[in-house]
């Protein structure tokens, strides 16, 4: 298709891609914000790549949680996400979500599927749970092989009907590595065969147990062409691809001249410590899921001074980045996966290597 014909395409359906209706802020939605409380490290499945791997049983109490949550609708009508580990596994989960859902805010979770039969979904629906993402790496055998458990891509199937059964709107979350490469078409076409309505694509970040895997993260160029195909598939599916951990996405389609800000694009770059918080099961306060520096504990300390208080989050908000990301013309609408930035470099203020839009990328 031709460069006109994709411009085109996007801007027909630009109310699609702001909309404010995901698990997550796809990495470039400011407003209005997420608050995203892991309740537990806990899991049924071993994933190759899970992000808080260590084995530390600590969790918040149901009190505390109520705590969090009652903070987090001060900040707004933001998004109140339960994540984990799994957080089916606990056992509080519906009362915490009709906690969350007495409040003004949208109310979701990320979840790996397999424990959702259509009792727990009709139950998630029931307690006011308004999207679910579950996570999808591969077709058949070679998802449970990424998950670590045999049966796997069943009980995620299953999961994922029942969630539909019970009227819950489901997105998906995929892992894009060199592993799964092959299969992402596949995934895609499953997706858009359930009529789902996105899919986060998302890179690998090398953190928790995704240290071991590092050598599956798609390099700068792969990056850059896996974002030629997203461009040009988006046009053959209806189900919305969305490239996470990845804000210069956004850049990529306006340096291709695909997206104007006269037209009304107004991408805002990473949200990770600006409108995104995100709470570890032992109740740590970081930027995001996927950069585990921690910047206070809702034990020590309210989360919404947390919130206010924060250096890194201050720091983070002024987007005080470095290197190829300080002189880039796409610093505002991107500003750099501040997690990638970490785990590759152990500065979450340091450029995001994994582009070639910025200065020091025109290479
Ligand atoms: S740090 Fe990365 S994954 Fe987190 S919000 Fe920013 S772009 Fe997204
Ligand atoms: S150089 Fe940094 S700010 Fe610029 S597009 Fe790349 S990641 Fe984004």
């Amino acid at each position: 298709m031709s460069v006109e014909e994709l411009k085109s395409w996007i801007r027909i359906h630009k109310e699609e891609i702001f909309a404010n209706d995901a698990v997550g802020t796809g990495c470039f939605s400011y407003l209005p914000g997420e608050v995203v409380w892991a309740v537990t490290k806990r899991c049924n499945l071993r994933c190759k790549h899970c992000s808080i791997s260590e084995e530390d049983p600590e969790e918040l109490t149901t009190e505390e949680g109520f705590a969090i949550i009652e903070d987090a609708a001060k900040l707004g009508p933001v998004k109140f996400a339960f994540t984990g580990g799994e957080p089916l596994l606990r056992k509080d989960i519906y009362d915490l979500i009709e906690y969350a859902s007495s409040f003004d805010m949208q109310v979701v979770m990320a979840t790996n599927g397999t424990l959702i039969t259509k009792e727990v979904a009709e139950k998630l629906k029931k307690a006011g749970l308004e999207r679910a993402a579950i996570s999808i790496d591969g077709i058949g055998g070679a998802h449970d092989d990424f998950r670590g458990v045999d049966g796997a891509f069943d009980d995620v199937l299953r999961g994922l009907k029942a969630c539909e059964g019970a009227g819950l709107a489901i997105q998906l979350f995929t892992m894009v590595t060199h592993d799964n490469y092959g299969a992402i078409p596949k995934i895609i076409k499953l997706a858009d065969d359930l009529s789902l309505w996105r899919i986060y694509l998302i890179y690998l970040i090398a953190v928790g147990r995704g240290k071991d895997i590092s050598e599956a993260c798609l390099s700068t160029d792969e990056n850059m062409r896996f974002f030629d195909y997203v461009a040009d598939k988006q046009k053959e599916v209806k189900v919305w691809l969305k490239p996470i951990c990845n804000p210069q996405y956004w850049a990529y389609l306006k340096d291709k001249g695909l997206v104007d800000r006269e037209d009304g694009f107004e991408f805002t770059g990473c949200t990770a410590g600006i409108t995104r918080f995100h709470i570890f099961p032992n109740g740590d306060v970081t930027p995001c899921a996927y950069l585990p520096v921690k910047t206070g504990n809702v034990r020590e300390q309210r989360f919404l001074d947390i919130v206010r208080d924060s250096e890194m989050f201050k720091a983070l908000r002024a987007r005080e980045v470095r290197g190829q990301c300080a002189a880039c013309e796409y610093k505002e609408m991107c500003g750099g996966c501040r997690s990638r930035a970490y785990a590759i470099s152990g500065d979450y203020l340091a450029e995001d290597p994994v582009c070639s839009l910025g200065d020091g990328g025109r290479r």
